[in-house]
C-alpha cells in the first residue's frame, strides 16, 4: 500500500465547493488500487490576501515542498481593480515548485457528434510570461515592450513531456480502451516563420527531443499556431497531443475547452519532476458561488490527472471511467450541462460508479 499526502488548496469561490468533492472521490477509491491518502488543508487566494496580506503564504509552499506528494488547487479570484501587493498564487506556485508543464486534456465522452480526445501540453515557465516588460517615453508617445524568452532546455523538457504522454495514451489504447486515435501523434505548435529565433529554437528543440529513439513510435507533425487554431476548431479529431510554448498553449487550451461545452468539465495539471498539482481550468465563478451547483467534474478529472503524473495510472483510470459513465448516462448533470443536479448529487453518482 502506498500512502500519498495531498495538499488541498480550495482558494476562493466555488474552489471551496469543488475541492471537497475531489477529496471525497480520492478517499473512496476502491481498495483494489492499494492507495491511501492523507490530506493537509492549505491557504491561498484573494480571501487569504485580504486576511493576511499575502495571496500565497510561505507555509503553503513549504508544506507542499516538504510534506506533500501532490496537491489539488481549486480556483482563486483576482481583484477587479489593481491591488497593491496582490499577485496570482498559482502563477507563483508554478515557479516556486518548478512545475514546468501545464497539461490539459480535452475530451468528449462516447457518442459525441464531433469527437475530441486531445491533450495540450503547455510550457509553464517562460516565453512572454517571464513578465519582463517596460514602457518608454518617446518623441512619438509611449512604447511598451516585453521579453519573449525561449530556452533550449525548457523546450527539450516540454517536448519530452509531450512525447511521454503520447506513449502513455497509446498504452491505455492498447489495453482496449475505446479511442478515436490509432497511433500516437505529437503536433508541435509555433510561429517560427515569423519568430525565427525564439519560436525557431522551440521548434528545433522539440524536434530534437522527439527524434530520440524512445519516441520512435510517435508521429511528429508541426503546425503554425494561427492555422492550428483554424484546424483545431474544424477538425479537432485530428489531434492527439499538442505541444506549445507558454502563450500559445494558454490560448489554445482555453479555446479547446469550448469544444466540449462547459468549463466545468476541463481539468489540468501543473507538472514538475515528481510533483503534480491538479487544477480545474475554470475560475472561482462568483456568479454561482455558494449555491452548491458548481460542476465538480473538472476537479475530479484533475485529481485523476494528478494521480497519473504521480504514477498511479490505474487509480486515475477508475476515476475517469466513473466520471465518463456519469456523463454518458446524462441523468445527473449540473446546470452548466443543462441539468438540475447539485454538486453533491453529481459527486454521489460518481462515487456509486467507482
Ligand atoms: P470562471 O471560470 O470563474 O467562470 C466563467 C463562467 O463559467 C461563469 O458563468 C461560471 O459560472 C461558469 N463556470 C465556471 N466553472 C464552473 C463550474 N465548475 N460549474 C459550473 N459553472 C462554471 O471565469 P471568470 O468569471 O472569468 O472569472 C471569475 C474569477 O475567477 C475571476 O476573479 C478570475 O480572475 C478568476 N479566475 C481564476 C482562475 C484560476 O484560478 N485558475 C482561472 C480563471 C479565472
Ligand atoms: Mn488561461
Amino acid at each position: 500500500t502506498r500512502t500519498l499526502r495531498i495538499g488541498l488548496i480550495p482558494g476562493d469561490g466555488i474552489g471551496r465547493e469543488v475541492i471537497p468533492a475531489g477529496r471525497r472521490v480520492l478517499e473512496a477509491l476502491p481498495l483494489s488500487t492499494k492507495l491511501q491518502f492523507t490530506f493537509v488543508d492549505l491557504d491561498a487566494g484573494f480571501d487569504t490576501f485580504k486576511r493576511t496580506g499575502t495571496a500565497l503564504p510561505d507555509k503553503t509552499v513549504e508544506t507542499l515542498n516538504k510534506e506533500c506528494d501532490g496537491a489539488l488547487f481549486g480556483a482563486v479570484s483576482s481583484p477587479t481593480v489593481k491591488t497593491a501587493g496582490y499577485s496570482s498564487p498559482i502563477v507563483a506556485l508554478r515557479k516556486r515548485l518548478s512545475l514546468y508543464a501545464n497539461v490539459r486534456p480535452v475530451k468528449t465522452v462516447a457518442a459525441a457528434r464531433s469527437p475530441v480526445d486531445l491533450v495540450i501540453v503547455r510550457e509553464n515557465t517562460e516565453d512572454l510570461y517571464v513578465k519582463e516588460e517596460r514602457t518608454m517615453e518617446t518623441a512619438h508617445g509611449r512604447v511598451a515592450e516585453a521579453i519573449k524568452r525561449i530556452s533550449e532546455r525548457a523546450s527539450l523538457n516540454i517536448a519530452r513531456v509531450a512525447g511521454d504522454l503520447a506513449l502513455r495514451r497509446q498504452r491505455v489504447r492498447d489495453t482496449g480502451a475505446p479511442s478515436i486515435h490509432k497511433r500516437p501523434l505529437v503536433t508541435i505548435t509555433h510561429k517560427s516563420n515569423v519568430l525565427s529565433q525564439t519560436d525557431g529554437l522551440f521548434r528545433e528543440a522539440a524536434r530534437k527531443a522527439l527524434a530520440d529513439a524512445k519516441f520512435q513510435a510517435v508521429s511528429v507533425e508541426e503546425q503554425i499556431v494561427d492555422s492550428m487554431v483554424y484546424k483545431l476548431f474544424r477538425q479537432p479529431a485530428d489531434y492527439d497531443v499538442i505541444v506549445a510554448p507558454n502563450l500559445y498553449g494558454d490560448i489554445l487550451s482555453d479555446g479547446a475547452a469550448a469544444l466540449v461545452g462547459s468549463l466545468g468539465l476541463v481539468p489540468s495539471a501543473n507538472v514538475g519532476d515528481g510533483f503534480a498539482i491538479g487544477e480545474p481550468c475554470h475560475g472561482s465563478a462568483p456568479d454561482i458561488e455558494g449555491r452548491g451547483i458548481a460542476n465538480p467534474i473538472a476537479t475530479l478529472r484533475s485529481a485523476a490527472l494528478m494521480l497519473e503524473f504521480l504514477g498511479e495510472e490505474e487509480a486515475a483510470a477508475k476515476i475517469y471511467a466513473a466520471v465518463d459513465a456519469n456523463l454518458v448516462e446524462g441523468r445527473l448533470l449540473s446546470p452548466d450541462m443543462g441539468g438540475t443536479a447539485t454538486t453533491e448529487a453529481v459527486v454521489e453518482d460518481v462515487l456509486k460508479r467507482l
